[in-house]
């Protein structure tokens, strides 16, 4: 009968508990969605920059810009933490338009100071895509900023593709008619049928870094970066290596013919004004 009754009882806690729980990730995750509304007015976002690599010469040839909130309590927040809030409460849009804003003023700001053109990446959400009025923003921004369009590039997912496929074909024609490259992220990793890549207009592919973080080690990570790259080249896409870590990671990559890379063993994202400072070294 005791026993009985503990069992009910522990139940009950254990309900009551994960009712508890539940309740505390609501309201976490109300006040974060309360705080990034605030954010962009509050100037609480920053973004960082992480240099892309000529494999051939180690020059500094791009940057993919990298969003950071700066919680006033929290500290630093990473864009895993917030970005699919943003995506499912909207707010995407309007962090888009901040992110294409500043990036597009950094770049001119680069070029001002009569650094060699750089081509900067920014991430567009997936979230949409064909909906979020992109194409206007980008214009918008190109206008405001007098930003030569080949200086900047726009990084989509496969997941983009997946969706609504006319409406999106449509989007990154525009996109690209504007003068704006477009590169393909994390390739390798969704779905991906090999077709997106004649079906969509995209000039670069980012190979994901989990190929490469096993490509030393295993063969078949290194075939499949292999031919990733032939078939790239073939059909006249650059191909950017994305997570080099280690030496021998860029040297592999370099004999495979990939055209560029990206990762910590080169340098980790950073501020603008240490960025500057990589630009004045040039090379990596
Ligand atoms: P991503 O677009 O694939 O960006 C690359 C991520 O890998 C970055 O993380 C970068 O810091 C990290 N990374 C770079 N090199 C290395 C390396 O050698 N090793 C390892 N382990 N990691 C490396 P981060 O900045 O935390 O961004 C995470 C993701 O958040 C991004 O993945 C992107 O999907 C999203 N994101 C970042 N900034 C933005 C933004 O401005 N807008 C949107 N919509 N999404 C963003
Ligand atoms: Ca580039
Ligand atoms: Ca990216
Ligand atoms: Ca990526």
């Amino acid at each position: 009968d005791s026993a009985m009754y503990n069992a009910k009882n522990s139940g009950k806690n254990q309900f009551q508990f994960y009712i508890e729980s539940l309740n505390i990730v609501a309201t976490e995750r109300f006040s974060l969605e309360r705080d990034l509304a605030r954010a962009i007015d509050r100037d609480e976002f920053v973004l960082y920059f992480q240099p892309q690599i000529d494999l051939a010469t180690r020059k500094i040839v791009g940057a993919e810009a990298l969003i950071r909130w700066m919680h006033p309590q929290k500290g630093m927040v990473p864009p895993d933490k917030f970005i699919h809030v943003a995506e499912e409460s909207g707010l995407i849009i309007e962090i888009n338009k901040w992110v294409l804003l500043k990036a597009c003023s950094q770049s001119n700001e680069w070029v001002k100071d009569g650094f060699p053109a750089l081509s900067i990446a920014v991430n567009l959400s997936g979230y949409k895509f064909a909906h979020q009025n992109i194409v206007e923003s980008i214009r918008d921004v190109l206008q405001v900023t007098r930003l030569d369009p080949g200086n900047i590039e726009v990084e989509i997912t496969e997941t983009i593709l997946m969706q609504e496929t006319e409406e999106t074909i449509e989007t990154l024609k525009q996109i690209k008619d504007l003068g704006v490259r477009i590169a393909l992220d994390d390739f390798g990793t969704g779905y991906s049928s090999l077709s997106y890549l004649t079906t969509f207009p995209v000039d670069v592919i980012k190979i994901d870094r989990s190929f490469v973080i096993g490509s030393t080690m295993h063969k078949n990570n290194r075939i499949i970066i292999k031919a990733i790259i032939a078939m790239g080249h073939s059909l006249g896409k650059k191909i950017l290596a994305e997570g080099i870590e280690t030496e021998e990671q860029f040297e592999l990559l370099k004999e495979y013919g990939c055209d560029e890379a990206q990762g910590y063993y080169f340098k980790a994202p950073v501020p603008a004004t240490e960025f500057t400072r990589l630009l004045k070294k040039g090379a990596l």
